[in-house]
């Protein structure tokens, strides 16, 4: 597809076949990830550990754990089967960059044997910074970060805790240190050229609101796409996602959101959530037929 012209040649090449980063190449192009990464070093209000990390699940869908060399036959096996395979992302179930080691591993393995394909990694920001220069140096050129507030008396409503520098912290004391890692992860993304989305989790009566100050400071860093996501919530079996009861936003709110940060941080609606091991295009999920247990053999 043609570059458009609003946007400049260096960032076409880095989104023109990523399904995420790019309206037309979602069409064309298929992303696949592997649940490598189960710590997470905060706890969300919304999170259900039972499931994937929820900034990037839907609800009611474990994934399979993999260890490095479990995802390296698992993408080999992918890739053969898709051909529109361009990107491999790591999005979990807890943070990539908190499990760094296990999401390191993976990604070396891959280049090793399929050097074209496309690194991808979706984290809560906190332990970014000490890993942006091996990020470079591995040329992932893309990074999600899940912020949902850039102000701490808002963050401490919505993070009970943080686990930071051997600690354990609590209330706006968490909130200020996340908010500032994350604004100097993105910060030292931007300086990089590593295009960065951010996802925020909209959360009724929490920070609805507040995501349009969100949206600003984010573009303000360097930002390249801002996506608002609902809460995902399970109304159907009586139970919400939010621990604290938080509900859902109903569509009409979440598109009104959407519509106010239009003009922000460019908006891409048709961002699915990051499931931690979701293979394919972006709306189709092939997980299932890539569950290690259907790959045939071990690699020699
Ligand atoms: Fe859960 Fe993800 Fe939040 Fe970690 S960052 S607590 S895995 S929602
Ligand atoms: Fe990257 Fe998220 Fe897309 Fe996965 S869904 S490839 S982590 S942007």
């Amino acid at each position: 597809t043609a570059k458009p012209n609003d946007i400049d040649a260096a960032v076409w090449e880095k989104i023109k076949d990523h399904p995420c980063y790019s309206e037309e190449a979602h069409h064309y192009f298929a992303r696949m990830h592997v649940a490598v990464a189960p710590a997470c070093n905060i706890q969300c209000n919304y999170c259900n550990r039972k499931y994937d990390c929820a900034n990037e699940s839907r609800p009611g869908v474990v994934s399979e754990k993999l260890t490095p060399d479990q995802a390296l036959r698992k993408v080999i096996a992918v890739a053969n089967e898709v051909p529109q395979l361009s990107v491999l992302g790591i999005a979990g179930p807890g943070d990539a960059c908190y499990d760094w080691q296990r999401t390191k591993a993976t990604f070396e393995k891959v280049i090793a044997e399929i050097p074209d394909i496309k690194l991808c990694i979706s984290t809560n920001g906190l332990a970014l910074p000490d890993h942006v220069d091996e990020l470079a140096s591995m040329n992932v050129d893309h990074v999600t970060i899940t912020i949902n507030m850039v102000d701490p008396q808002i963050g401490a409503k919505i993070y009970p805790w943080i686990f930071y520098n051997h600690r354990r912290y609590t209330g706006i004391e968490a909130a200020e240190i996340l908010h500032e890692r994350q604004m100097l992860g993105l910060e030292m993304l931007a300086a990089r050229g590593i295009l960065t989305k951010i996802n925020s989790v909209m959360i009724p009566g929490v920070n609805d609101e507040h995501l349009i100050e969100v949206n600003r400071w984010v573009k303000e860093r360097g930002a390249f796409l801002h996506n608002v996501m609902p809460l995902i919530s399970e109304p159907a079996h009586g139970t919400y996602y939010g621990l604290t009861g938080q509900r859902a936003p109903r569509p009409i709110e979440l598109k009104a959101l959407q519509d106010r940060l239009e003009n922000g941080a460019k908006l891409m609606r048709h961002c699915r959530q990051c499931r931690a091991d979701a293979v394919g295009l972006l709306g189709e999920d092939r997980g299932k037929e890539f569950m290690l247990d259907q790959i045939p053999g071990e690699l020699s």
